[in-house]
Parts: structure tokens; C-alpha cells; sequence
């Protein structure tokens, strides 16, 4: 798979049974991959730990298996490489080849504050994907917080915008996996 999963990760090893604030039938619809037919984005929101991306990379490689073209990537590294692109004065091509994916699976957002030129080109990537391929996101921000974590409020609203309009929001509530069994 080509699609740079940093581990693989199936519906099968997800232990639904931990975190009851989702519903495994909701979920395990995604695999069938419908939300892709109709360009839905896929969101998942919760705490560190949760499961977001586990459900993001299984997500994946569902998409993989039925030959869709995939990515993975960090909100972070993706925002590296559009400002790169940016500066050396390659960003049409480089937002051109993330926005040709079928399915771009952009994980962590929220973990660094995005700054307002990042903010941009975030938004005009997901102009372009907009209406024509699926994207997956997570976050441990609620939607309502996004305004505070992107430093151009007006941008963020752009975005999410775009993103909600037909989305697929999963909140996920429950505790942190990685604790399990190390708290009292
Ligand atoms: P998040 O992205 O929400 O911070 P991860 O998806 O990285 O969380 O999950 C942390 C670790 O716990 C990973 O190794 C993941 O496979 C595992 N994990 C999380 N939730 C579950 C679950 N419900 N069942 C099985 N493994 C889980
Ligand atoms: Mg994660």
C-alpha cells in the first residue's frame, strides 16, 4: 500500500466495546465506502487516545483494498509541504497532486496552532477537493473551538464551511485506550 499508513490498523482490532459513544453499525458502514460516491467528509473528534486515527487508517485501507487512491498524511506535515511548495513557487502542482487523491485522510488537527498563511492554503486545497473527493479528518478540537486553534477565524469558517456542509461527524467521548489498565 502506498497510501504511507504510519501502522496498519483494521475494524477488526477495534474494540468497540470501550468506547460506547460511537456506534460500531455507523461505523463499520464506512468500510462499504458509500460516503465516498456522494464526496462526504468523514470527521472524528475526541481526546487523545480514543481511537481516531486506528478508525482513520482502517478507514484507508478499506479505500486501498477497493483501489482507491489514498493518502495518509499529518495536518502538520501536510501544511509543511504546502508552505514549502509556496515559497519555492510550486504550490499550483503540489496542491494539484493532494487534491487528485480519492481519499486524503489528514490526521491531527489541532495539536499545533495554524497559523493564518497556513490557514490559506489548508482552505485551498480543500476548495479543491471540495464536492469532487472524500476527505477524512481528526481532531481533538471541537468544530466550535477551530476559530481560537486557526489564527484567521474568517479562514476557519471558510473551511469548516465546506467541511460540514456534507460530512459525517463522529464524537467520540470515551476514555483514552492508551490508559487502559495503567490508571486505578
Ligand atoms: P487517537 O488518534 O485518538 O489519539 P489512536 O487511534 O492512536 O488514538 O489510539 C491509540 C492506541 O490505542 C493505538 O495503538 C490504537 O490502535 C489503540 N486503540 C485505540 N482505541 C482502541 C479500541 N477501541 N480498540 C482497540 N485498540 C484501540
Ligand atoms: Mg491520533
Amino acid at each position: 500500500m502506498r497510501a504511507r499508513f504510519p501502522a496498519i490498523k483494521t475494524f477488526d482490532s477495534f474494540d468497540f466495546s470501550f468506547q460506547p459513544s460511537i456506534k460500531p453499525t455507523e461505523i463499520l458502514e464506512l468500510q462499504h465506502l458509500g460516503f465516498m460516491e456522494f464526496q462526504e467528509n468523514i470527521i472524528f473528534i475526541g481526546n487523545p487516545g480514543v481511537g481516531k486515527t486506528h478508525l482513520a487508517i482502517s478507514v484507508g485501507v478499506c479505500a486501498c483494498h477497493q483501489g482507491k487512491r489514498t493518502l495518509f498524511i499529518t495536518c502538520h506535515e501536510l501544511l509543511l509541504r504546502l508552505s514549502s511548495a509556496n515559497k519555492k513557487g510550486t504550490l499550483e502542482r503540489v496542491l494539484q497532486r493532494y487534491a487528485r487523491y480519492e481519499l486524503l485522510i489528514i490526521d491531527e488537527i489541532g495539536y499545533l496552532p495554524i497559523e493564518k498563511d497556513e490557514a490559506y492554503l489548508l482552505f485551498q486545497l480543500l476548495n479543491m477537493r471540495y464536492e469532487k473527493h472524500s476527505t477524512l479528518f481528526s481532531t481533538n478540537v471541537p468544530l466550535s473551538s477551530w476559530g481560537e486553534l486557526f489564527k484567521s477565524p474568517e479562514t476557519a469558517v471558510a473551511i469548516l464551511d465546506r467541511l460540514v456542509h456534507h460530512s459525517r461527524i463522529f464524537r467520540i467521548t470515551g476514555k483514552s485506550y492508551r490508559m487502559i489498565n495503567k490508571i486505578p
